[in-house]
């Protein structure tokens, strides 16, 4: 733990609560050192400041460029207290502890929006504040980093409850947010040079106020690999994956074999994933994904039996499609998938005998994952539009049995109840207006991104018949079906279409105000029905 704070240095080029803070600070007995400007506001509220200059023997110089970047300074802030060699060394050098640091940087962010000329701008990128910064950061076990002026009465709170000590809590929290800010400054910085007089900071100011959405957004990406193109062969496309990722997912996937990847096999390869991580642990899985909407989803006693499944839901779409299973990949599975044609087929593990069979495929892309993503985790979705970019956090919501509420007369059977939230797994990975129809753990028909929800309905009828006379089966699965909707239906045609397709349970958000209307109309056709109280839009 650190001891007292007995000496802080200060160097901030926004003065706001500056003064009360040294005042605060000498009044617990802190010894105060300061840069020029800095040393000046204090000295001006009536403070006793001892120079940068006078502890590193050196004057500021070159325009400040040079002020704090000197052994005397860093060897302060570097130093390990418990470690002798170290103690040693400041010995030595006649090298002091500095405990407590108060940074702001050179304000390069607001230079540039304000649209000043380039040499003004150049001279706005801090180099010793950052060091500072980053020094004290690293060395949070000792020394504490106060970048934000709205942590001074928090730093004062934690002198008070510490003895004039703060907490190794406090410490790292405050070490993670100088790092945050280092990077976000640096992004800043980087940008500019990318997009030269034309940046403007799309996340700067006020875009992103509320939690857990800093003022910058640190975009600290690197490229993977250069696409051969994007959605279209005349648009250009690359793949990024962010520096630091506890997530893994298909941007870092194994390819074992096939052609290199496209921009919509790794946008579809991802949609099947995330849908297939839903039924991580679960019975074997099977998702085929086209234009990054399923077309089958099943659950089986084998694999084989999920991949059957999901084909019968709709083989016309399967064609050409992507392929992801929640479990290692078997042999006979194997070629039960390449026995049509598929783009990509991604697993968390590939047998022996399945990459044997897959071998026979040149072109077919094999991707292997380890783990599954978890659907639950937190994050962040963007999207851009014209001038600007769209963040939101993931669509982590999940309901489970309790949430669900019975609004009609008649109770879903266990087996409704089991296929209704089946289908409600599916249709949150189905875009909007999403309508699934599920039966014994497999999608008999499947309604996308239509724009109201009865034709949604209507065509994921269409294609159960169609598989029904494809599989010459008596009847279309989504008889005695359960059907799940992504939004509330504003109206009762959507539940009636699906009731006339042969449906007999239902699952959707609620929260319409033609509700009654619509429960109305379920008691009338005998469905069960619970509402979630989440809805799943995706677009
Ligand atoms: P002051 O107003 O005290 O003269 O300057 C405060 C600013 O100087 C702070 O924003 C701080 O980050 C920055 N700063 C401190 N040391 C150095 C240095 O050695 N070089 C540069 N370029 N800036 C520094």
């Amino acid at each position: 733990a650190q001891t007292v704070i007995k000496r802080a240095l200060l160097s901030v080029s926004d003065k706001s609560g500056l003064a009360d803070l040294g005042k605060a600070l000498a009044a617990r007995g802190v010894e105060l050192i300061s840069t020029g400007g800095t040393a000046r506001a204090l000295r001006d509220a009536g403070l006793e400041v001892r120079d940068v200059s006078d502890l590193t023997g050196f004057p500021e110089m070159m325009d400040g460029r040079v002020k704090t970047l000197h052994p005397t300074v860093h060897g302060g802030l570097l130093a390990l207290r418990d470690n002798d060699e170290h103690v040693a060394a400041m010995k030595e050098h006649d090298i002091g502890a500095i405990d407590l640091v108060v940074v702001n940087l050179y304000p390069f962010e607001a230079t540039v929006a304000k649209g000043a000329e380039r040499a003004e701008i150049i001279e706005n990128i801090d180099i010793g504040g950052p060091s500072m910064v980053r020094s004290a950061a690293k060395n949070h076990g000792f020394v504490t980093i106060m970048t934000d002026a709205a942590d001074y009465a928090e730093l004062l709170q934690e002198l008070d409850a510490h003895d004039g000590a703060t907490s190794d809590a406090f410490r790292i929290r405050m070490a993670g947010k100088a790092y945050a800010r280092t990077a976000a400054y640096d992004s800043a910085i980087a940008s500019w040079f990318a997009f030269g007089d034309a940046f403007t900071n799309p996340l700067g100011a006020d875009a992103l106020k509320a939690t857990p959405f800093p003022d910058t957004m640190p975009m600290a990406f690197k490229r993977e690999d250069e696409l051969r193109y994007g959605e279209n062969p005349h648009q250009s496309a690359a793949i990024y994956v962010p520096q630091v990722t506890g997530t893994r997912g298909v941007a870092q996937a194994a390819q074992l074999q096939g052609k290199a990847l496209s921009y919509n096999n790794l946008n579809d390869a991802d949609a099947a994933l995330e849908l297939v991580a839903e039924f991580a642990g679960g019975e074997p899985a099977v998702v085929i994904v086209k234009h990054a909407n399923p077309c089958g989803v099943a659950q089986g006693v084998s694999l084989i039996e999920a991949w059957n499944g999901a084909l019968q839901c709709d083989s016309v779409s399967a064609f050409g499609g992507i392929v992801a299973v929640n479990t290692e990949l078997d042999g006979a599975t194997a070629e039960a998938i390449a026995s049509i044609f598929t783009e990509v087929v991604i697993a968390p593990k590939v047998s022996a005998e399945a990459r044997a069979v897959f071998a026979k495929k040149k072109n077919l892309r094999i991707l292997e994952c380890g783990t599954l993503p978890d659907p639950r985790r937190d994050g962040f979705a963007m999207k851009t539009i014209a001038g600007g970019m769209l963040i939101q956090s993931r669509d982590n919501g999940a309901v489970s049995m309790d949430d669900l509420k019975v609004v009609t007369k008649r109770e879903p059977t266990a087996q409704e109840l089991k296929d209704c939230l089946f289908a409600w797994t599916v249709a949150r990975h189905v875009k909007s207006n999403a309508i699934v129809y599920a039966k014994d753990g497999a999608t008999a028909g499947i309604g996308a991104g239509q724009m109201n929800r009865r034709d949604s309905a209507r065509i994921a009828a269409i294609k159960a018949k169609e598989a029904a006379e494809t599989y010459d089966w008596p009847s279309a699965r989504t008889v005695g079906s359960a059907v799940a909707s992504d939004a509330f239906f504003p109206f009762a045609d959507g539940l009636i279409s699906a009731a006339e397709a042969g449906a007999t349970a239902v699952i959707q958000p609620g929260g319409s105000i033609r509700d009654d209307e619509v429960i109305a109309a379920a008691d009338e056709a005998g469905l069960a029905m619970v509402f979630t109280g989440m809805r799943h839009f995706r677009h």
